[in-house]
C-alpha cells in the first residue's frame, strides 16, 4: 500500500468541510478542530442547523392533532421527513419508519414489546460478543423477567465473529438473532446475508444494530431481509434524541405498545383503549418534532453526497490510517485488517492509559475517543480494559490523521520522559 497516496475519492472533500460550520473552529489553545470521534456523534452541516432553525422560526406547532396552517405545516414536514428515512433505507413504506430517541431506545422497544409478546422459558436469544451494552443489557433485564436464555457468539482472535459453532448456538430454540452490522471498536463489518440466512433455517427473527453501519454504508432492508434494523440520527449528520427503528410492518401490526399515552391510542374509554395503527401506536406523546426535521435534512444531506462515496471515503481514510498507526511503535489495533472494516480504529499504546492518550491529543486539537465505548465484554475478551479510538467520516482527510500520527508520537515522547 502506498501510504502516502493522497485521498482522493471523495472529490471535493474541501468542499464537504464547508457544509459544516463547527470544523472551522479553532480550540482556545489556538489549534484548529481535528474531529476523529465521529463514532460517538458526527457534526452536522449547515443544512440540518438550517432546517432545524426555519421549523422553529417558522412553522413551530405540535403534529397531528392541530387543524390550523402551522400544525399543518409541522405535520408534513415531520412526515416527509419519515418517508426520507424510509427511501434511505429502501423500506416498502414510511408506516415501517417508527421514530424513537435513538438505536438505544429502538432495540429496547423491540425487548419490551416485541420480546414480552414473543419470549419465555425455553426460548434462547442470540446476541455476539461484540456488542455495544445497548444491545446486551435490555436483552439481561428481560431475561431476568421471562424466564429465556442469552446466549453470545464468541469472537475470533482476529476481532471477527467466530462462526464455527453457529450451528449450535442458533438453533430452533433460537427466537431472535440479535446482532451489530458494524463494530463500534472492532470496526469489523458483519455479514449481515449470510447471518440472516442463518437465522431464517431456524425460523429466528434478525435484528441489526445499524448504529454505525447506517451513517457509514447504503443499507437496504429489503435486500438484507431483516426484521429489525436501529439506528441514531446523531451518528449521521442529524441531531440528537431521534433515532429510527425499522421493522416489517406485520411484525409491527403484531407487537403490542411499548409505552402508552397521547397519539398512540384511536380510542381511549374507562374500561379499556384501542390503539392507533403503525407506526404511531410506538410514538406516545409530542414526538421530536425538530429532530426529526433535521434527520430528514440529515438525509436529504447524506442522499446528494452519495452513500456508496462516503462508503468508498471511510476506506480510504482507513487503509491510510490503518498504514500511518501501523508505524508507531508499541500501538495495538483492536480488530481486523484495514480491508475488512468500517471508518474507524481502537487502538492502545503500549505504557499510556488511553485517557492519557486522549488528554495529550486534545492539546493538539485531536477529538478522540478513550474508554470501554459501551463495549465491556468485548474489552474482556481481549484482555485490555479500554482503548483509544479515532472514528473518520465524510469530512476527514489525510492530511488530520498525519496530525493524529505526530499526537500519537508526541504522546510517547512525553511518556517515555
Ligand atoms: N450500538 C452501537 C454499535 C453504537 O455504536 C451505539 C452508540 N455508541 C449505540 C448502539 C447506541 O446508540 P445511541 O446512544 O444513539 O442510542
Amino acid at each position: 500500500m502506498n501510504v502516502s497516496a493522497p485521498i482522493s475519492t471523495l472529490d471535493g472533500a474541501e468542499a464537504v468541510r464547508q457544509d459544516f460550520p463547527i470544523l472551522q473552529r479553532v480550540l482556545p489553545n489556538g489549534r484548529p478542530l481535528v474531529y476523529l470521534d465521529n463514532a460517538a456523534s458526527s457534526q452536522k452541516p449547515e443544512a440540518v442547523i438550517r432546517a432545524m432553525d426555519d421549523y422553529y422560526r417558522r412553522y413551530n406547532a405540535n403534529v397531528h392533532r392541530g387543524v390550523h396552517t402551522l400544525s399543518e405545516e409541522a405535520t408534513a414536514a415531520f412526515e416527509a421527513a419519515r418517508a426520507k428515512v424510509a427511501h434511505f433505507i429502501h423500506a416498502p413504506s414510511a408506516r415501517q419508519i417508527v421514530f424513537t430517541r435513538g438505536s438505544t431506545e429502538g432495540i429496547n422497544l423491540v425487548a419490551y414489546a416485541w420480546g414480552r409478546a414473543n419470549l419465555g422459558p425455553g426460548d434462547e436469544v442470540l446476541i455476539t460478543q461484540m456488542e455495544h451494552h445497548a444491545n446486551i443489557v435490555p436483552w439481561q433485564i428481560l431475561q431476568e423477567q421471562l424466564g429465556f436464555t442469552l446466549r453470545y457468539v464468541p469472537l475470533t482472535d482476529q476481532g471477527t465473529l467466530d462462526l464455527s459453532q453457529l450451528d449450535t448456538l442458533l438453533t430452533e430454540r433460537t427466537k431472535l438473532f440479535s446482532f451489530v452490522h458494524a463494530s463500534n471498536v472492532l470496526g469489523t463489518i458483519n455479514p449481515v446475508t449470510e447471518l440472516v440466512a442463518a437465522a431464517r433455517a431456524v425460523g429466528a427473527r434478525v435484528l441489526v444494530d445499524g448504529a454505525q453501519s447506517v451513517p457509514h454504508m447504503p443499507v437496504d432492508v429489503q435486500a438484507l431481509d431483516v426484521d429489525f434494523l436501529v439506528f441514531s440520527s446523531h451518528k449521521m449528520c442529524g441531531p440528537t434524541g431521534i433515532g429510527v427503528l425499522y421493522a416489517k410492518r406485520e411484525l409491527l401490526e403484531a407487537m403490542p405498545p411499548f409505552m402508552g399515552g397521547g397519539e398512540m391510542i384511536r380510542e381511549v374509554k374507562l374500561t379499556g383503549s384501542k390503539w392507533n395503527s403503525v407506526p404511531y401506536k410506538f410514538e406516545p406523546g409530542t414526538p421530536a418534532i425538530a429532530e426529526a426535521i433535521g434527520l430528514g435534512a440529515a438525509v436529504d444531506y447524506l442522499t446528494e453526497v452519495g452513500m456508496e462515496r462516503v462508503l468508498a471515503h471511510d476506506r480510504e481514510l482507513v487503509q491510510y490510517a490503518y498504514a500511518r498507526m501501523s508505524e508507531v511503535e508499541g500501538l495495538r489495533i483492536l480488530g481486523p485488517g484495514p480491508d475488512a472494516r468500517g471508518g474507524l480504529i481502537a487502538f492502545t499504546l503500549e505504557g499510556i492509559h488511553p485517557h492519557d492518550i486522549s488528554a495529550i491529543l486534545d492539546r493538539a486539537g485531536v477529538a478522540i475517543r478513550a474508554g470501554h465505548h459501551c463495549a465491556q465484554p468485548l474489552h474482556d475478551r481481549y484482555s485490555v480494559p479500554a482503548s483509544a479510538r479515532a472514528s473518520f467520516y465524510l469530512y476527514n482527510s489525510a492530511s488530520e490523521i498525519d496530525v493524529l500520527i505526530d499526537a500519537l508520537q508526541d504522546a510517547q515522547n512525553v511518556f517515555m520522559l
